[in-house]
């Protein structure tokens, strides 16, 4: 059984499914993890130049404290997906499915404000057609703070959970730790992309199904 997660952005894997990871590796179940833009390359030039070395020095430090591997990380143009034919998206997860034959793929939700994130949960969708042969069993949606919650009512798909990984105790505090290291990522409290707001929404997800920390997500699809 191998889990793949593709996010758009690295930071995204952490914020949306780090606990589930952490929970995934702990049972021996390998993750791998890959990234479709490097998350800084909107920015200016100057600011991009100097920003990706530090994104992909807390992406190095994020996979080692959570267990994961990275398997690509991406060269496309950051927040401008919408700039790249879809199919090469499509095509590119495609390898890796074939490649990898994950069990599990878990990608971001529809309804996000961000269209790296739409675009990403598009590509893994078609890339995940059930044909013959196929290896994936269950696809899961995450949600991002920052961008589930902020796309407007009724101009895309509300994020409404109905499966939920128990991350208590140890698994929370790894999300936690692997959240640090993408500080330069981080914003204070009260901002949705707060630790202080991460960790309350976890605990909301958890007392949702009665345990103390959660996180949500939007089944796709289950094979069983
Ligand atoms: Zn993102």
């Amino acid at each position: 059984m191998t889990v793949l997660v593709v996010a758009a952005h690295p930071d995204d894997e952490v914020l949306g499914c780090g606990g589930t990871i952490a929970k995934y590796v702990s049972e021996g179940v390998p993750v791998k993890v890959m990234f479709i833009a490097d998350g800084v390359s909107s920015r200016s030039d100057s600011a991009a130049n100097s920003a990706l070395p530090a994104r992909l020095e807390a992406l190095e430090a994020a996979s080692a404290i959570l267990g994961y591997e990275v398997v690509f990380t991406g060269q496309f143009p950051d927040n401008r997906l919408d700039t790249v034919p879809l199919l090469e998206i499509v095509q590119l997860i495609e390898r890796y499915i074939s490649q990898l034959r994950p069990h599990t793929v878990i990608t971001h939700h529809s309804g996000d404000l961000n269209i790296d994130h739409r675009l990403a949960h598009e590509a893994v969708v078609t890339a995940c057609r059930p044909t013959p042969g196929h290896s994936v069993k269950n696809l899961l949606f995450f949600e991002v703070a920052s961008s589930t919650e902020w796309r407007s009512p009724g101009d895309g798909h509300a994020f409404v959970p109905n499966y939920f990984v128990d991350i208590s105790g140890c698994f929370l505090k790894k999300k936690q730790e692997a959240l640090l290291a993408y500080t330069l990522e981080m914003r204070e409290w009260p901002h949705p992309r707060s630790a202080k707001a991460i960790d309350a929404l976890c605990h909301w997800r958890g007392a949702t199904i009665g345990v103390d920390a959660a996180e949500a997500y939007i089944l796709g699809r289950m094979l069983a």
